[in-house]
């Protein structure tokens, strides 16, 4: 049987519990899981590119079944390098519905072969997005519990230094 390939695209500025959450659940169904994040010259992250995969990978340590990486341009194409089958989003709400189904729906009709497949998260990470944790962070709030250890770090070293 052929390696069953997922990538799981997004900003990731910076990784949540949630993502997390989604990231397992993936593995349950494919045999590796690509972690990319979007180079996007538009969006003023908080961390660069190369701090985002620097805070997954440790974020993610000890699953072998994780590649993290990072990506510009157009998904399908990353998605045809490497050879993966499935794009994997995770939907947190009926507000994130219509944007999520107008980007599979594009991806599909840029590329055929690959599906968009979508998963929710466990209740309570459904609150959560990358914007709330900066913000909580940026003023004092306590973050534990809502994103992985090193990223509580990073954030923890950039608001309370600042
Ligand atoms: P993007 O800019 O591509 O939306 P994000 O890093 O914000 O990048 O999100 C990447 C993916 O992770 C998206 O599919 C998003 O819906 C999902 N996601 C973000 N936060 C959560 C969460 N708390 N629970 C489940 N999925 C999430």
């Amino acid at each position: 049987m052929p390696e069953r390939i997922a990538i799981c695209p997004g900003t990731f500025d910076p990784i949540t519990n949630g993502h997390v959450d989604i990231i397992d659940r993936s593995l349950r169904i494919f045999d590796r899981v690509i972690v990319a994040v979007l180079i996007n010259p538009q969006k003023r992250p908080l961390f660069d590119s190369n701090r985002r995969v620097e805070l997954i990978k440790a974020s993610l340590e000890g699953r072998d079944r994780v590649v993290v990486d990072s990506f510009q341009g157009l998904l399908v194409d990353y998605v045809k390098k490497q050879k993966g089958s499935a794009i994997i989003r995770g939907l947190r709400a009926v507000s994130d519905f219509e944007y999520e189904l107008q980007m599979a729906l594009m991806n599909r009709r840029l590329d055929q072969d690959v599906e968009t497949v979508f998963m929710m998260p466990s209740e309570e990470y459904s609150f959560l997005s990358s914007t709330m944790v900066k913000e909580i962070a940026s003023f004092g709030g306590r973050v534990t519990g809502l994103v992985p250890e090193p990223v509580e770090r990073a954030l923890k070293d950039i608001f309370q230094n600042a």
